[in-house]
């Protein structure tokens, strides 16, 4: 095993970038605001020798230039979607592709999963045992449907279902909370979502994040990848939100609901 890490950036209200790191190089994951990326590479002494960025809005590429400055290198590399245009972006990436960093020495898997954004990607690190997906799937939620639709989704999350589960979900927000009380809405009798709830408002109560998360405890507990689940099913049917059993008119019901949800 490489001797990598991740490293935990906090930045806006509730965003993560993350910096993945060998103790000496880093390569930053969606830097939404440079500023918290320069201190931490400052903090643990890092250089930055890559960006790689899964879709285009302001809160995951926002401080790309302002790094680009810093590092000052014609060379440098930032990858990004080959369907976004992305100011800055050298390397233009889809499904099927992989991304070979030798420092710190990485591995990429790229996948498409639009959804979130029409050309989102993500990025799985198969021998950590690591998946980078932006917006795409949260702990316990998914991201909302700005430019795509709810069967890319459906396909997109069953993608990163499909992932071993063991394999550590890197999202990029602490929504957890309130997508744990809203599948509690949509599937109540579930007892790993109800353990699961204690577990991370336990987390929040010391300030830990709640992220990452695993592929194994979302097919457990996140409605987005339970839209076949009975309980569902009968919940979205009896509130009168949908009429059959289609997972993807699930999908697209439970996000809708999602979308209004105190
Ligand atoms: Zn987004």
């Amino acid at each position: 095993m490489r001797n990598v890490s991740v490293l935990t950036v906090p930045a806006f209200s509730d965003n993560y970038l993350w910096l993945i790191h060998d103790g000496s190089k880093a390569v930053a994951v969606d830097p939404g605001d440079a500023g918290p990326i320069m201190a931490a590479l400052d903090a643990h002494k890092l250089s930055l020798t890559a960006i790689l960025l899964t879709h285009h809005h302001a809160d995951h590429v926002g401080g790309v230039e302002a790094l680009l400055r810093h590092v000052n290198d014609p060379n440098f590399p930032v990858y990004g979607p080959r369907r976004e245009e992305i100011a800055g972006v050298t390397v233009r990436l889809g499904e099927g592709d992989t991304v070979e960093i030798g420092a710190p020495n990485l591995r990429f898997d790229v996948l498409d999963v639009p959804g979130h954004t029409s050309g989102h990607i993500a990025y799985v690190e198969r021998e950590q045992g690591w998946l980078f997906c932006g917006d795409t799937l949260f702990a316990c939620g998914c991201g909302r449907l700005f430019e795509g639709t709810p069967a890319q989704m459906t396909d997109s999350l069953a993608k990163l279902a499909a992932l071993p589960p063991e394999t550590l979900v890197y999202c990029a927000h602490e929504y957890t909370i309130g997508n744990v009380r809203f599948a509690l809405a949509a599937e109540p009798g579930n007892r790993v979502l109800q353990e699961r709830f204690a577990a991370e408002e336990e987390k929040r109560a010391q300030n830990k994040p709640t992220v990452p998360s695993t592929i194994g405890l979302e097919k457990h507990t996140n409605p987005f990848l339970r839209c076949a689940e009975p309980e569902i099913l009968r919940g979205l049917q009896a509130a009168g939100r949908l009429d059959d059993s289609d997972p993807v008119a699930a999908l697209a019901a439970l996000r809708e609901w999602k979308n209004g949800f105190k």
